[in-house]
Parts: C-alpha cells; sequence; structure tokens
C-alpha cells in the first residue's frame, strides 16, 4: 500500500531564505557594526541582501563553483554577516576560522577544508601575510575593506578588497533553490580534546537550529528584540544568532573586535540592547567593568550565557545587581551548537526563590529536535532522577553523524538507536533537566569516587576575592588523584590557601574539598575563552600535594 503523500509546496529550506524575509518583511530593521576601522557603521536588513546578492557575484566571478569552501577569519560585523549568505546561498560553503587559534592550527584547518578563499578582517592581515606560503590550497585573499583602508603594498600577491568586489556587481542574482541538505557551512571543533575536527552544517540543520533557538523556552527572540551576540561569528556561528535574528526580524547589532568590558556597555547603552549571547569569561569583563564604575543596564533584559558552566555566583549578579535574566545554556560545535537551556516550568514558579534558581543553574532542558540519553559504564541507558550520573548522548536533526573528510562514525549505539557522545557526564532530573558534572576528561577521580571539577569552581567564584578559578586531579599516590584548585585574585584582594580551602567548609562533602590551593596571575584559556585544563594539568603534573 502506497501512503497517501501531502500537498504541500516543497520548499527547500536554505539559509538564502532567512535574509530574504528579513529584507522583505523587515526591511528597515538595523544592523549595526562596530567596525575594526573603529566607526559605527548601520544599514538594513533589505541593503544586506542586496549586498549579499552581490557577494555571491563577486564570489562566482573568482571562479567559486558549488561546494568550494570560502574561509573567513574575522570578528562580527556586516561584512561578515553579507559573506555567511552571499557563500552559503550561492551553494557555497561558509568556513569560519577562529583567528585566535595559534598559525600553525589556522594553516592546517584551512588545509584540512581545502579552503579556496579567505576573507580576513584589516586585524589579521600582519598574520595572514605571515601565515600566506603556509595555505596553498587558498587562490583569494580578500581584505574585508575598502579602497582607502587598503595597504599600499602587500606581501600578498593579488591581495583583493572587499568593497571594491562587492561594488563591481550589478545584484542582479536569484538565490538558487538546491536540496537543503548540502552543505552550508564548517566550524571546527576548538580541538581542547585533540586535533580540530570539521562539523559541516547543512542548510536545513541550519534552518531548523534558527527556528528552534528562538522558541520562548530558548533565546526567545522577537522582531521586538535588539541583539548583541558577543559570541563570535567563528565560534560555532555565534551560537545560531545571525539566522534566528532575522527569521524573527530582530535588530543585530555587532561589536567588531571591541569586546573589553567596557566598549561592551557602550554598546549595550548606546543601541538599547535588549539581548545577549557570550561565554562567562567575557561577562566576567562586563560585570568588572560595570561594578568599579557604578555602571547599570538600562536595556539589557536577557542574556543566554553558556560554552562553558556559568558560575551561579555570575548568574546571581547578573539578574539581582544589573536586573538581566540569564539563561544558562548547553550546547557544543557538533550540535549547531544548542542542545538545552534552563527555563522554569509553570509548575516550578511556586518553589521558593532558592530552588528556582538551583534549577536555572542546570544547563537545562532539550529544545524540540534535540534528544537526550545518559548511559552507564555498561552502555545502558541511566534513569532520569537527578542523582545518577553517566555520560551524555544526544541525536537529532542539528547533531553531526560524521566528521568532514572522515570515515569513522563517532556514534554509538543505545537502546537500538544511533546517537551521539558528546563527552560530557550528567545528570538528568525527571522533569528534563540536565546537568552537566563534568566533561569525561575533567572529572577528578578520588579512590574510585568522582568529584566535579565544576562544583569545586563554582564554589570558588562565589568567593568575593576569586576572580577565576579551576579545579583540575593532581595525582595522589593513594587516592590516584585528589584536587587542586588554581586561583586568580581579584586584583587588590587577599586571599590565602587557608581562607579558600575554609570556604568549602559546610558548602561540599569534606573528602570532596580540595587538598590544595595554588594561585597564579593567568589561567590559560582556548580560542573560544575556555579554560585550558590540559595546559594546566601539564603545568601542575609534578605538584607535590601537601602530606605527599
Ligand atoms: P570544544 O568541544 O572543542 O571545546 P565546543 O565549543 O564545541 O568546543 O565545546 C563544547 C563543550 O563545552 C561541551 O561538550 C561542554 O563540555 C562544554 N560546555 C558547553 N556549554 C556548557 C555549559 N553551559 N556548562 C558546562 N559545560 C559546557
Amino acid at each position: 500500500m502506497s501512503s497517501l503523500m501531502g500537498r504541500m509546496m516543497r520548499m527547500p529550506m536554505l539559509i538564502s531564505s532567512l535574509l530574504v524575509h528579513a529584507a522583505r518583511h523587515s526591511a528597515d530593521t538595523e544592523i549595526v557594526s562596530k567596525r575594526v576601522e573603529g566607526d559605527l557603521h548601520r544599514y538594513t536588513y533589505r541593503d544586506a541582501e542586496l549586498r549579499a546578492r552581490k557577494v555571491a557575484q563577486a564570489l562566482a566571478r573568482l571562479g567559486c563553483e558549488a561546494g568550494d569552501r570560502v574561509a573567513t577569519l574575522a570578528w562580527n560585523g556586516y561584512r561578515h554577516f553579507e559573506i555567511y549568505f552571499g557563500a552559503s546561498g550561492s551553494q557555497l560553503v561558509c568556513h569560519t576560522i577562529n583567528p585566535r587559534l595559534f598559525p600553525e592550527q589556522i594553516a592546517w584547518i584551512a588545509g584540512d577544508a581545502a579552503d579556496k578563499v579567505l576573507c580576513f578582517d584589516l586585524t589579521f592581515l600582519p598574520l595572514i601575510e605571515k601565515l600566506a606560503p603556509s595555505l596553498p590550497s587558498i587562490e583569494h585573499f580578500v581584505l574585508m575593506t575598502d579602497r582607502a583602508h587598503m595597504p599600499e603594498s602587500s606581501k600578498i600577491a593579488g591581495l583583493l578588497c572587499y568593497e571594491e568586489l562587492v561594488e563591481a556587481e550589478n545584484g542582479h542574482y536569484a538565490w538558487p533553490e538546491f536540496d537543503e541538505n548540502t552543505a552550508s557551512s564548517i566550524c571546527y571543533t576548538s580541538g581542547t580534546t585533540g586535533h580540530p575536527k570539521g562539523a559541516v552544517y547543512s542548510h536545513r540543520s541550519s534552518v531548523l537550529h534558527a527556528y528552534a533557538a528562538a522558541l520562548p523556552d530558548a533565546m526567545c527572540l522577537s522582531s521586538a528584540d535588539s541583539v548583541l551576540p558577543v559570541v563570535p561569528m567563528f565560534h560555532v556561528n555565534a551560537w545560531g544568532v545571525p539566522y534566528s535574528a532575522p527569521l524573527v526580524g530582530a535588530r543585530l547589532v555587532f561589536p567588531g573586535p571591541h569586546l573589553d568590558g567596557k566598549s561592551l556597555h557602550e554598546l549595550f547603552e548606546q543601541e538599547q540592547v535588549t539581548f545577549s549571547a557570550g561565554v562567562p569569561t567575557v561577562w566576567l569583563g562586563v560585570i568588572n567593568h560595570m561594578k568599579n564604575h557604578g555602571l547599570k543596564l538600562s536595556t539589557l533584559r536577557r542574556t543566554v550565557i553558556g560554552g562553558s558552566a556559568c558560575p551561579p555566583a555570575m548568574m546571581r549578579t547578573l539578574e539581582d545587581d544589573f536586573g538581566v535574566e540569564v539563561i544558562h545554556a548547553w550546547g557544543m560545535t557538533e550540535l549547531s551548537p544548542l542542545g538545552t537551556l534552563s527555563k522554569l516550568k509553570t509548575k516550578h514558579k511556586a518553589l521558593p526563590v532558592e530552588a528556582q534558581r538551583r534549577l536555572l543553574e542546570k544547563q537545562g532542558r532539550s529544545i524540540y529536535g534535540i534528544d537526550m540519553c545518559i548511559v552507564g559504564a555498561d552502555g545502558k541507558s541511566l534513569p532520569w532522577d537527578g542523582r545518577s550520573s553517566g555520560d551524555l548522548l544526544v541525536r537529532g536533526g542539528w547533531v553531526i553523524d560524521g566528521y568532514f573528510g572522515r570515515d569513522e562514525s563517532p556514534l554509538q549505539e543505545v537502546d537500538g538507536q544511533l546517537w551521539f557522545p558528546t563527552g560530557d557526564v550528567a545528570t538528568i532530573d525527571a522533569d528534563g533537566f540536565m546537568q552537566i558534572t563534568d566533561r569525561s576528561k575533567d572529572v577528578i577521580k578520588s579512590g574510585g569516587e568522582w568529584i566535579s571539577s565544576i562544583d569545586l569552581e563554582n564554589i570558588a567564584m562565589a568567593h568575593p576575592a576569586v576572580l577565576e578559578a579551576a579545579a583540575i586531579g593532581c595525582h595522589h599516590p593513594k587516592w590516584d588523584e585528589r584536587p587542586l584548585l588554581v586561583v586568580v585574585r581579584r586584583p587588590g584582594k587577599e586571599l590565602t590557601r587557608e581562607e579558600m580551602l575554609a570556604f568549602y567548609e559546610g558548602r561540599i562533602a569534606k573528602w570532596q574539598i580540595p587538598d590544595d590551593v595554588v594561585f597564579v596571575d593567568e589561567i590559560p584559556h582556548t580560542a573560544t575563552g575556555k579554560m585550558l585544563k590540559l595546559k594546566l594539568r601539564e603545568q601542575f603534573k609534578d605538584h607535590r600535594l601537601p602530606g605527599v
């Protein structure tokens, strides 16, 4: 028996349609960008869509053909936004490279992806001039600026000027229709756990993710919002914000390279930003700046914080002192990136505030489109009781099923279905709130028991003299590993090892309290702003714990 087919139009979900929608239905909604050149640039969705068409024409003129990779090394700004749509929309693949990676890693990634064109901001001219000889696949280097800012001479032969390329086109271009499963963009994992690997998103997965991210229990975006993604467009497509904003017709504010607390605060205020998104480290800078200068936030009402665990102390400060609702989110490159966000259900509204907060501090509930499970060491799924902790696996329409150019499948079978193992360890409660206890590699294994490094860090971060803290496992002859706390003190504050350890009393089981504390000037971070524990473990591998 053949099934009855639906009689609906078949419109492929293509990234270009997001911008076309915004250009038609939110034509005069603004996109504001703080430029690398220093000034503010303003235009509208209508202008952006026209220029994205010109970018598509220019890329075709450079010889790009379907499937070719167009790399970017750029901050959040309108030109980067145009390339997102101009490249993907014309069936090319936009490959956003993280400029904070080591130069050798950048060259490795560009080679692995076989990028054909590289578009980069002025900031990175010296870097690319040095790196160009190690980028053999790149046929065209495009500097994302106008003629006035082009260098008089450059070591890069045939360096092209972005504005000249765009202005040479007439925009008479119709966005092509093609299979929605075509690759739209590539993003490499930041490599905290090995060689970077490319996640290849499709048009369909990106549009589905954009829909889901905008939902009320997710980012809750609407045309009434003014959205400032602090999270870079080279960090998992700025968590999908550049797609979700045109989908709902929200105003966009791009901060360019100006990501310090002062610049961000100024832009939040000047541009009346209502919603933002970023990793905890950027908020450290903004909060410090506001506290030091007695400043407030007059329009910012919500922010998504994720990428690494948001310390509860930070959530409270933003909410209580600055009136900003923090939406804690979890995700990863392989998930485009959103997996879960923490929003209360109606029944939780009756709980005491402290109990509500404990729920909101978790990484949250999965959005429709993502399913999750936790499994024990035997690979069998564990109950959702909020206590059983195991390896977290996910499946869904915007989860990878393999990496770029690699044959082996990362997927794992659980209860007859294929799932993607996230490398995180988590609990899930009966209401579906997932809580990451650790990254499996960061868990501190003490005498067969696991200690969550995130718990230890969250407690340390609640101490007023602590600016940043990392807990790592340190070798112990009897217990195998014991926790060592690495602390950066707040400038001008005193804190001794004994005071820090005393702070743990009553806040965590005695056997989980760190054995030792070391003070450092700085904690190393990855290119996406996460604490680089691999480096810390190396640095302190010979550390002698007291009594050992
Ligand atoms: P990489 O995997 O290379 O570090 P990603 O940006 O994809 O780069 O990082 C994903 C990882 O970041 C997750 O697997 C998880 O360990 C961590 N992470 C993301 N969000 C959170 C969060 N809210 N709380 C705790 N950990 C998080």
